[in-house]
């Protein structure tokens, strides 16, 4: 499926707004991967809904919030890619203790304006460099605080533009997962926090110092890029087995954290997955523990 036959098939109304052969690379924090054939900003949920009435069964769909859990591979991805930051971007309070959120606000703003509104705890928001969108899909969460303890419902929109609003029992929540109905994507949330009249900015920056220390803030990574087996810490076992500096291009583990892989700058995706590939093999034959990406590697390779 190239390009042109994807553009082709889109109505008049969308096809002049569909952007193609966006390198991902761009939109992601590895600053890696290959083109998206199709590229779509939407102005709002209604004008996202309407694009996905259009959009013919057979393009695969891609969201994206700001590509800091994303590993797109070379050869780029083959449908179209949905851009949520920059446009669900509502954020109000609608009660004492409850706010209402789309998807494509960044995390860290939730946790500030919370500190405003003297709700909490939202501060562990503050260490996730995505979107709310983001965060619903992998249960993000830190220092102790999971997105998905503070959801009182989500609303979705499904493959055919169709709206809706659940609520948590119909998702199976776990540490870094979530089931759901398939093919439905989240357009915003209700999130409810606890008064707190003493939440303040310094105990956000008191958690983001202590991040600094620990993991190599400012370099290009995804975080973390295994969850934790149960029981153990990835990061722990791929330190005892050596593999901190290990390095395939400029794709490297980190020297100061074992469960990041860095770009340093040249790295193709192709590198970056050779690494990921390396270390799960080695931790397996090693300690008999397979780990499994927390990242999530789309498209196909170069
Ligand atoms: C330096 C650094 C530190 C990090 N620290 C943490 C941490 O402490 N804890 C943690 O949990 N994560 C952490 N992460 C990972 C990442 O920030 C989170 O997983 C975040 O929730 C991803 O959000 P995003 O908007 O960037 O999603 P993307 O990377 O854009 O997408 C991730 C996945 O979610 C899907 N998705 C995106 N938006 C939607 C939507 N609206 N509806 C349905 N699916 C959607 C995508 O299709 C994709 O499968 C860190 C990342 C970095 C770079």
């Amino acid at each position: 499926m190239n390009c042109a036959t994807h553009l082709n098939e889109l109505s008049p109304d969308f096809s002049s707004r569909v952007l193609r052969d966006v390198p991902m690379a761009k939109y992601t924090s590895w600053h890696a991967g290959g083109p998206a054939r199709l590229f779509f900003a939407p102005r709002n949920a209604a004008d996202l809904a309407a694009f996905l009435r259009q959009l013919p069964a057979h393009i695969p769909l891609l969201w994206l919030g700001l590509g800091s859990n994303l590993l797109v591979r070379d050869g780029g991805f083959p449908g179209a890619v949905i851009h949520t930051h920059g446009a669900l971007g509502l954020l109000e309070r609608i009660s004492a203790t409850t706010i209402n959120v789309e998807a494509g606000v960044p995390c860290a703003r939730i946790a500030r304006q919370c500190v405003r509104w003297s709700l909490g705890p939202a501060e562990f928001f503050a260490g996730i460099p995505g979107t709310l969108g983001g965060a619903l899909a992998m249960n993000a969460g830190a220092w102790g605080g999971e997105t998905w303890q503070h959801v009182a419902e989500v609303d979705v929109l499904d493959r055919l533009g169709a709206r809706r609003t659940r609520q948590p029992a119909e998702y199976q929540v776990g540490y870094r997962s979530v089931v759901g109905p398939a093919d439905e994507w989240f357009i915003g949330a209700r999130l409810v926090f606890e008064r707190r009249p003493d939440a303040n900015n310094e105990a956000i920056r008191d958690l983001l110092d202590k991040r600094r220390q620990t993991q190599p803030i400012g370099e290009w990574s995804c975080g973390s890029v295994f969850a934790n087996p149960s029981g153990n810490h990835a990061a722990r076992l791929i330190e005892t087995a050596g593999l901190k500096g290990f390095r395939i291009g400029d794709a490297s583990v980190s020297l100061k954290h074992a469960n990041f892989i860095i770009n340093h700058g040249a790295a193709s995706a192709a590198d970056i997955e050779a690494v990921i590939l390396h270390v799960q093999r080695t931790i397996e034959a090693m300690y008999h523990v397979v780990l499994q990406p927390e990242v999530r590697i789309v498209g196909v390779p170069a």
